[in-house]
């Protein structure tokens, strides 16, 4: 497995979730599903709860609004098995959950939602955080060697600490100097990498940016940050031209710091 040097004047990586500390199944086959699967009972259980109370509100708001601007359609509830007002208020509420679900909507509310329920499935252990093996020992042994470790992702941090709060080698908070989300702005756009290297408080040639992307890659490469694109089972093909452009590994445990041997 060959080595790559990160260059000598590196002070910070930063590195992207899924496809590469993580795999993109994660996010798609154990994340996504489990909210479909657990809506009902979820709801049932948290329905009195205030937290659960102002989610539900927060939907029924963007419901609205999505029926003022002909976005969806009025919920019917036709399931015949439903007989209290309650339980057809949470038929409603779960039609409207799926429905958001198919159609990708990024609404605070969806988000919100389903955020309080991962947050429970993880603290109750039903969910646990995956890492690629090299993830860990690895970035270790960055922060040895004096490095500072960042995440950069599209979900948002509140999603990410619960990710490697409760993460299949237990709770790894402690590897990171910080984390980023969208709201620094978008990972395709130059800007976002030079908030981001602003709030490290380096310069972006001092950063080494790792990633599965080759946009967010070229994004990173224009805000001057130094750029490794990772290579993991289950992730997008890269062509032969981006193969060519960026330095690939497909292990963290690759990559050589500065001042190790
Ligand atoms: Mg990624």
């Amino acid at each position: 497995m060959a080595t790559v040097a990160i260059p000598a004047n590196t002070t910070a990586l930063l590195l992207d979730i899924e496809g590469t500390t993580t795999p993109i199944t994660f996010v798609k086959d154990i994340l996504f599903p489990y909210i479909r699967d657990q809506l009902e009972d979820y709801l049932s259980t948290h329905w009195e709860e205030d937290e659960c109370k102002q989610d539900v509100h927060l939907l029924k708001k963007q419901l609205e609004e999505d029926l003022r601007q002909n976005r969806a359609c009025p919920v019917h509830v036709l399931d015949q098995t439903v007989h209290t007002d309650e339980e057809k208020a949470i038929h409603e509420v779960m039609e409207n959950v799926l429905w958001q679900m198919a159609a990708d909507r990024k609404t605070t509310a969806l988000k919100q939602f389903q955020g309080h329920m991962w947050r429970a499935a993880y603290s109750a252990g039903r969910i646990k955080g995956e890492m690629y093996q090299d993830v860990v020992p690895s970035i270790r042994s960055w922060r040895r060697h004096g490095l500072k470790v960042y995440i950069y992702s599209s979900g948002s941090v509140e999603a990410q600490k619960l990710l490697f709060g409760y993460s299949v080698e237990g709770d790894v908070l402690d590897l990171f100097d910080g984390h980023f989300d969208t709201n620094i702005g978008l990972k395709v756009e130059g800007k976002s990498y030079e908030r981001i290297a602003e709030r490290i408080g380096c310069p972006p040639e001092e950063i080494t940016f790792l990633t599965d992307v080759s946009r967010e890659a070229k994004a990173a490469e224009d805000a001057g940050m130094n750029v490794v694109v990772v290579v993991r089972p289950g992730n997008l093909e890269l062509s032969e031209e981006e193969r060519g452009l960026y330095t690939l590994v497909t292990s963290f445990n690759q990559l050589q710091v500065p001042g190790s041997v």
